[in-house]
């Protein structure tokens, strides 16, 4: 999509630091991590958000999942634990409109939940 950051990350316009790629997802380190881990985990296809699922895309949201096991694994964050979040909409603090999972790890998170 075009004018889409993420869609331009995934087609390599713009420069990212990949942690993994295949078909269908792309993982990059994020500009501006909040913990020493902190991995974006995307479908390559352009879904704008949570809301914005098709029952097609369900798929892909369970492979995203087996990914961030893998990445976990690999960054080696898997033992000691680690956050995914997904930002939707205006209230959820999305700004990036295309659907991106949130790795956090590496430190002990502060909270719980965030309010
Ligand atoms: P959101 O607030 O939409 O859930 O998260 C968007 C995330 O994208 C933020 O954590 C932000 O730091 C990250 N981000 C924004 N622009 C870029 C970029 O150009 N490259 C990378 N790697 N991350 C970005
Ligand atoms: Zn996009």
């Amino acid at each position: 999509m075009q004018d889409c950051l993420f869609c331009k990350i995934v087609n390599k316009e713009i420069p990212s630091s990949i942690v993994y790629e295949d078909g269908e997802i792309l993982a990059f380190k994020d500009i501006n991590p909040v913990a020493p881990v902190h991995i974006l985990v995307i479908p390559k296809r352009h879904i704008s958000s949570l809301v914005d699922l098709k029952e097609e895309d369900e798929t892909i949201i369970g492979k995203i999942y087996g990914v961030i096991n893998k990445i976990a694994k690999q960054e080696k964050i898997a033992e000691d634990g680690f956050r995914v979040i997904v930002n939707c909409g205006e209230n959820g603090g999305q700004e990036v409109k295309h659907l991106h999972f949130h790795l956090i790890g590496g430190k002990k998170l502060s909270t719980k939940i965030c309010n």
